[in-house]
């Protein structure tokens, strides 16, 4: 096992591998930007390090600095988290280059994965289903528009290179072809410095539906079943769920069989997921990610594998702790991406200071933070502050569950996703189950309106437990600043 680990990464991904680490006597190294001194993680790891200037590019981005504090804190293996180098092959060079383990798959993997055109054919070559649609990149419009009507409309122009929701767009008809074409070529450009795009189908009202993968250095592969992630705001996930209310015993089996191929077939290492969508009883590749996603703890709750510890062991040459038989799908889990996001506002990044901070607790619950109260959110990165996790015997119980926890969950100063969560877990269709990746399109009015009594709620519950979490003389001007924030929701609610 190594001795010690650098995190690669900030905010509440970093502290949980840290807590792994912790977990496994191993210790961990932080890395941190100006803008992150203060921040929970770099005081929680044993040894801190600064990165300087709080932009991305001379900080978490900055292989260079952080293989040089790698080798100057004698660091054996760098975690990169998600996000940042977390699917950068050229960091993976680096750390190899200078004797350093990195936590995840090869680089060869994470190029081939990294890339849509190129995944999507590898994955048609294992067996694995995959959407119509072109097997390279296509810029002519004759051949587009030639594609597009074999395909039939709708159809969705893809950046191969995409990542985070950016570079696709859905064509509706021919005249939109070369406009969506353009567009999504610059945008490609721009984002990922490779304007590749090519063309698939547009599946109307597919689900997200993701199945976790764990794999050693024996060739050991395992999945750990579903997760359904289809409620989404600008394809972005906002809550996920395990298991997918869908599922049943033989489509885990088929979905789980593909996966397990799939990952044989690359020779994957680490943890990584498959993303399918599924549409009218089928099931089509997505994509792969070569990394620990922010989802995984649903998984770590239905099936109690952790995944982090399970991913740092394999990297450090041991075998997987767990064979497919020993993993079973217990009760649900759920969870909530809380955002420092201004729901009121389409979701506009709301960095600052948090004024009063009160997590919640009891049975079922699992908070993954990276905030406390009176941290100031820097504006530099991504908005997620924390995680709120439910576990309960059966999906009815973990949403109970996650009422209450989000009711409890007390976070002022900033503007946050928690009025949306509470109005979605209320939403009858989500109660029944009934989703698919436009859900938060094709319900907004019902959860609005649903917000507005969800504030209503918060304000009623803040004024009556104020006096447990905040100084006497704050409670006033908190007060006025929730009351201001409900005036202002009720007035920008879409008609
Ligand atoms: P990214 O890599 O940017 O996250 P993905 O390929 O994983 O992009 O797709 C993200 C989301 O976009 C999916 O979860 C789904 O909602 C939507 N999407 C992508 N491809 C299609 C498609 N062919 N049909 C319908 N929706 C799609």
């Amino acid at each position: 096992m190594f001795d010690k680990v650098l995190v690669a990464n900030r905010g509440e991904i970093a502290i949980r591998i840290m807590r792994a680490c912790r977990d496994l006597e191993v210790k961990s190294v932080a890395v941190y930007s100006d803008a992150d001194k203060a921040s929970l993680y770099t005081n929680y790891a044993d040894e801190k390090y600064p990165l300087g200037n709080p932009s991305p590019q001379q900080s978490y981005l900055n292989i260079e600095k952080i293989i040089d504090i790698a080798v100057d804190s004698k660091a054996d293996a760098i975690h990169p988290g998600y996000g940042f180098l977390a699917e950068n092959p050229e960091f993976g060079k680096e750390c190899e280059k200078n004797g350093i383990t990195l936590i995840g798959p090869s680089g060869d993997v994470i190029n081939k994965m990294g890339d849509k055109i190129t995944s999507k054919q590898i994955m048609k070559k294992a067996g694995v289903p995959v959407i119509e649609g072109t097997e390279k990149g296509v810029s002519d419009i004759d051949t587009a528009t030639k594609i597009a009507e074999d395909i039939g409309y709708p159809v969705i122009v893809k950046a191969s290179a995409g990542g985070g929701g950016i570079g696709m767009r859905t064509v509706y008809e021919e005249d939109e072809l070369i406009r969506a074409i353009e567009s999504t070529q610059s945008v490609a450009k721009t984002n990922f410095g490779d304007s590749t795009v090519f063309i698939e189908k547009y599946l109307e009202k597919p689900r997200h539906i993701e199945f976790q993968v764990l794999a050693d250095e024996e060739g050991n592969v395992i999945h750990l079943a579903d997760r359904e992630c289809s409620i989404q705001r600008r394809h972005q996930k906002l809550l996920e769920e395990a298991p997918s209310p869908i599922m049943t015993d033989e489509l885990r089996e088929e979905m789980g069989e593909s996966t397990v191929k799939a990952a044989e077939y690359i020779g994957y290492t680490s943890a990584g997921t498959i993303e399918y969508l599924y549409d009218n009883g089928n099931y089509y590749f997505l994509e792969m990610n070569t990394r620990v996603q922010v989802e995984h703890p649903i998984t770590e709750m239905v099936t109690n594998v952790d995944i982090v510890k399970e991913q740092i062991k394999v990297a450090s040459g041991k075998e997987l702790s767990y064979s497919q038989n020993d993993i079973t799908v217990k009760g649900h889990a759920i969870e909530c991406r809380i955002n420092a996001e201004d729901p009121f506002a389409e979701f506009a990044p709301n960095p600052g200071k948090i004024t009063a901070y009160r997590s919640p607790g009891g049975p079922g619950i699992r908070l993954d933070s990276g905030v406390y109260a009176n941290y100031t959110i820097p504006p530099f990165y991504d908005s997620m502050i924390s995680k709120l996790i439910t576990y309960g015997n059966n999906r009815n119980e973990a949403i109970l569950r996650m009422k209450r926890a989000l009711g409890e969950y007390i976070v002022l100063g900033v503007k946050t996703t928690i009025p949306f969560h509470k109005a979605i877990i209320r939403n009858p269709n989500f109660l029944s189950g009934d989703l698919n990746t436009h859900f938060i399109d094709d319900n907004k009015n019902k959860i609005y309106e649903e917000m507005e009594v969800v504030i209503e709620e918060d304000l009623e519950y803040v004024n009556r437990l104020k006096s447990t979490f905040m100084p006497a003389k704050k409670i006033a001007a908190i007060s006025t600043a929730v009351g201001s924030y409900l005036n202002e929701a009720k007035k920008k609610q879409p008609k």
